[in-house]
């Protein structure tokens, strides 16, 4: 039984990751057919059109930075995939990553006229790769920037619990909300609730999939609650390190 328990795993194993193949082709295929298009039309009927060169222009490197972003998340996927079984070792302090991380999304914040507040102890020491958290911390503020929008902006609480000796992290946002049935899915590489709005905000469909990889591999939980009109919060938890502070409590 054991065997053939193993023999299905290979195989939804091997059928997962030919799916990932066959989607990243066409996630790619897709800006290399409108780059290709456009230079097609620019040898031929715009050859001589100098406003729609500049204007075919724009777009080619508009698809040329989606290639860009793909390949770079795609990459960002396999490294921590990589690492997934090799646990981290040294102690980090989540409060100062929440903080660094909020510095820098502060220009894209500004951008979308959208503050950003942290709330957060004075230390909150953790077992972890900085690097890392610090992508995590940066993907989910970058979601709530993208998908999340409102005039109230984005809230990001750290929190310690001595006594359970866990340490928490929430993002939180005001936008218009997720709705129930695509929580669980969200964290599938290049599931996205619309296609056409990730697309428009420069999305790649792989963010939520390379923070679960590192939440994987740092032991930690991620928990997502929304409700339609009411936002959305996601909340990462995992052990705490070292001597909790007094002030930490
Ligand atoms: P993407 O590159 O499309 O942003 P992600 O993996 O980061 O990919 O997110 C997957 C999808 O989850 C997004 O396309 C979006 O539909 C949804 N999503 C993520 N964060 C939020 C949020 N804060 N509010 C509403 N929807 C969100």
């Amino acid at each position: 039984a054991i065997l053939l328990r193993d023999m299905t795993d290979r195989q939804h194993l091997d059928r997962m990751r030919a799916d990932f193949v066959a989607n990243a082709s066409h996630e790619l295929r897709t800006p290399l057919a409108s780059i290709t298009g456009y230079i097609e039309t620019l040898q031929g009927p715009a050859r001589t059109d100098e406003a729609a060169r500049g204007r075919f222009l724009g777009r080619m490197l508009e698809q040329a930075h989606r290639m860009r972003r793909l390949i770079d998340d795609l990459l960002s996927l396999s490294r921590v995939e990589m690492n997934v079984h090799r646990t981290p070792s040294g102690v980090v302090d989540l409060s100062e990553i929440a903080r660094y991380g909020c510095e820098m999304m502060t220009s894209a914040s500004k951008a979308e006229e959208c503050e950003i507040r942290v709330d957060a102890p004075a230390a909150a020491p953790v077992v972890g790769d900085r690097d890392e958290l610090l992508q995590v911390v940066q993907n989910l503020i970058e979601n709530a920037l993208k998908y999340g929008r409102s005039n109230k902006g984005i809230d990001i609480t750290v929190g310690v619990d001595a006594a359970r000796r866990r340490v928490s992290l929430s993002v939180r946002d005001y936008g218009r909300g997720i709705a129930e049935e695509h929580l669980p899915r969200l964290t599938e590489r290049f599931y996205r609730v619309s296609e056409q709005e990730s697309r428009s905000r420069g999305g790649t469909g792989l963010g939520l999939a390379i923070v679960k990889h590192i939440l994987l591999r740092h032991g930690a939980d991620l928990d997502i609650e929304s409700r339609m009109g009411h936002g959305a919060t996601f909340t990462i938890a995992m052990p705490a390190a070292g001597e909790l502070t007094a002030a930490a409590e």
